[in-house]
């Protein structure tokens, strides 16, 4: 029976697909594709774990002493039974001889199935047999490990060895082995594990947590693909398998639609398709006014290889790398020196001389380092207050030095901008230039080549914000991240889903802030972009414009929406109504109208 489930549009666009459900602590386990003749060798690295496993609880069961809790021994008897489940062992196959999916995905897939099923169970003991099983399928996960696939092994190869493995990988992941789109349902995915998704199978994503500027979402953004987060219990009313439509312009999903609900839906389909090639021959348009005022329109990118797409998309720079990415989903294990370098270096000749605007490390909040070990989440109740960005780079100069040496050196092979995240005192951001001083007399004395960069600071904290002449003082740029903004003059959590219909970025406040710190930096010649998700949305261009700026760093993917705004815009006749909507008690209400 078709129903909806309603959620937050966060990157538009329509998916029909079949619902994949991972659990969010699985998230990180890989999926892909097999080639369908190596069916055997990955249905038989799942038996050979399995039995590992099984012949570890046996090894326990004989060495258990005479006097140990009978409890154990039972416990040891169920887990071994439900390694030899039929329903466990059938299913798996199914999904790998079938659907051609990897064995863990395989595994994790048919695990997510069994556990609704002991959840729906009336009785208490059997329900409570679902912890059980997910100890045995993590431990069967865990053998896995040390059984990758040759192709498995080739992904993680292709990981760290960069781009060139990795169209490969992506080139197996789009093999015409399934001609079924899926779309990915989750409770939630950390930032870390959805850019794991980056290069994926998924036509959609769904997710029952998270904001409009949470990172999960940004990154789902930018991956350009249908996403709805915020839809509350989207993953326990969604099956596996159900066919799903995502429309993420309106931010709802539909299961299991009707064949007129899919007629309808694969029609708008198309003309998001047919708007999309349309706006593709903007492509190499100069971005200009009406009234001739030129405008830049830089690319949000998350790793190196992104600045294809913001090359593809007609970008003039990288106005916003979010270096942390380059941090997470390592266990904890931070990137060296070289490894950053050849990272940066790999964005800034991605960018083919023109600029990138390196922002250093933003761990914290909702990305934290790694889920288990994030020191900077530990035990902290409020982490968007805390330990984040700037401030955890200034507690930590060893790690902060080993980014700035990296950076200054890359910055020998093009434009460089160094943007420094969530600064608000003057005493951080003397000690932030003390330490490129001491990063630049580090590299001299052991004889590094270094290049000059632009120092810009992020305005995303309204005490910022409101002392701009401060910042001006001491950086070249300013870039004013309006997510954090937002988040932190209304004091609303972007990522929770329960306050998002507070989170509103045209609120007077947070317009008034963007407004001065806007005209501040004009009034003083100094440059001026926003590179928070303001910037990329199409609504807000006008506006944007009317307040003097000139420089709009966003998604990749956003970047002809909004010049196809600025070509049909005359800067000089919108400062007046800008004003306007400036001083309006409501200007959502002005901007819609408009
Ligand atoms: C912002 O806060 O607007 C911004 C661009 O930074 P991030 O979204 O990475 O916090
Ligand atoms: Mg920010």
């Amino acid at each position: 029976m078709t129903f909806s489930v309603h959620g937050l549009a966060v990157s538009r666009g329509v998916a029909i697909g079949r619902a994949v459900l991972v659990a969010s602590s699985r998230a990180d386990v890989s999926h892909y594709f097999i080639d369908p003749a190596t069916t055997n060798d990955e249905i038989a690295r799942v038996r050979l774990s399995r039995n590992a496993v099984m012949e570890e609880i046996m090894r326990l069961q004989h060495d258990l002493p005479k006097d140990a809790p009978h409890e154990i021994a039972a416990l040891l008897d169920v887990h071994l039974m439900l390694l030899q489940d039929e329903m466990l062992i059938s299913g798996v196959k199914h999904w790998i001889t079938e659907r051609h999916y990897n064995a863990e995905w395989a595994l994790t897939t048919q695990y997510e199935l069994i556990a609704r099923q002991f959840d729906e169970m009336e009785d208490a003991y059997l329900r409570e047999r679902k912890a059980d099983l997910e100890q045995v399928v993590e431990r069967i996960l865990c053998h896995m490990k040390g059984s990758a696939s040759p192709l498995q092994a080739a992904r993680q190869g292709a990981a760290r060895a960069g781009s060139s493995r990795r169209q490969s990988q992506q080139d197996l992941l789009l093999d015409d082995t399934l001609d079924v789109p899926l779309v990915l349902v989750a409770h939630d995915i950390s930032p870390a594990d959805m850019l794991q998704f980056k290069q994926s199978l998924f036509a959609g994503f769904a997710t029952d947590v998270g904001g409009r500027t949470s990172h999960t979402a940004i990154v789902a953004r930018s991956m350009d693909i249908p996403a709805v987060v915020g839809a509350r219990s989207a993953s326990q009313l969604i099956k596996q398998d159900d066919w799903v439509i995502i429309d993420g312009d309106a931010g709802v999903l539909i299961v299991d639609p009707s064949p007129i609900i899919l007629a309808e839906y694969g029609f708008k389909q198309r003309q998001g398709e047919l708007e999309r090639q349309r706006l593709n021959r903007l492509r190499h348009t100069p971005a200009l006014t009406m009234d001739g005022q030129r405008i830049e329109l830089l690319a949000n990118i998350e790793m190196p290889d992104d600045t294809l797409g913001a090359v593809e998309a007609g970008a003039v720079g990288v106005g916003l790398f979010r270096s942390e990415f380059l941090f997470m989903g390592r266990n904890g294990k931070l990137p060296d020196e070289n490894e950053q370098y050849l990272a940066y270096r790999k964005a800034i000749e991605g960018m083919q001389g023109m600029p990138v605007t390196i922002r250093t490390v933003d761990i914290g909040s909702d990305k934290p380092l790694d889920r288990p070990t994030a020191k900077s989440q530990e035990g902290h109740l409020n982490p968007a207050l805390g330990l984040r960005a700037i401030r955890w780079s200034l507690a930590d100069p060893p790690m902060f030095l080993t980014q700035l040496r990296a950076i200054l050196r890359a910055a020998a092979h093009g434009q460089v901008n160094l943007l420094v995240p969530m600064l608000a005192h003057a005493s951080e951001i003397r000690q932030t230039l003390d330490l490129i001083n001491q990063a630049r007399a580090q590299l001299d004395k052991r004889g590094f080549v270094y290049g000059p960069v632009r120092l810009g600071a992020m305005i995303e904290i309204p005490a910022a914000a409101l002392t701009v002449p401060v910042f001006l003082k001491y950086f070249d740029f300013l870039s004013i991240g309006t997510n954090d903004l937002t988040q932190y003059t209304l004091a609303i959590d972007r990522s929770d889903e329960a306050v998002a219909h507070l989170y509103d970025p045209c609120h007077p406040a947070v317009l008034r802030l963007v407004a001065d710190t806007i005209a501040e930096c004009n009034a003083q010649g100094k440059g001026v972009s926003v590179c928070g998700e303001m910037a990329g949305d199409v609504h807000m261009t006008r506006l944007l414009l009317g307040l003097g700026l000139r420089s709009f760093s966003m998604h990749p993917s956003q970047i002809l929406s909004v010049k196809q705004q600025v070509l049909r815009a005359d800067a000089a006749k919108l400062r007046l109504w800008a004003q306007e909507v400036l001083n309006s008690e409501d200007p959502s209400v002005m901007l819609q109208a408009s």
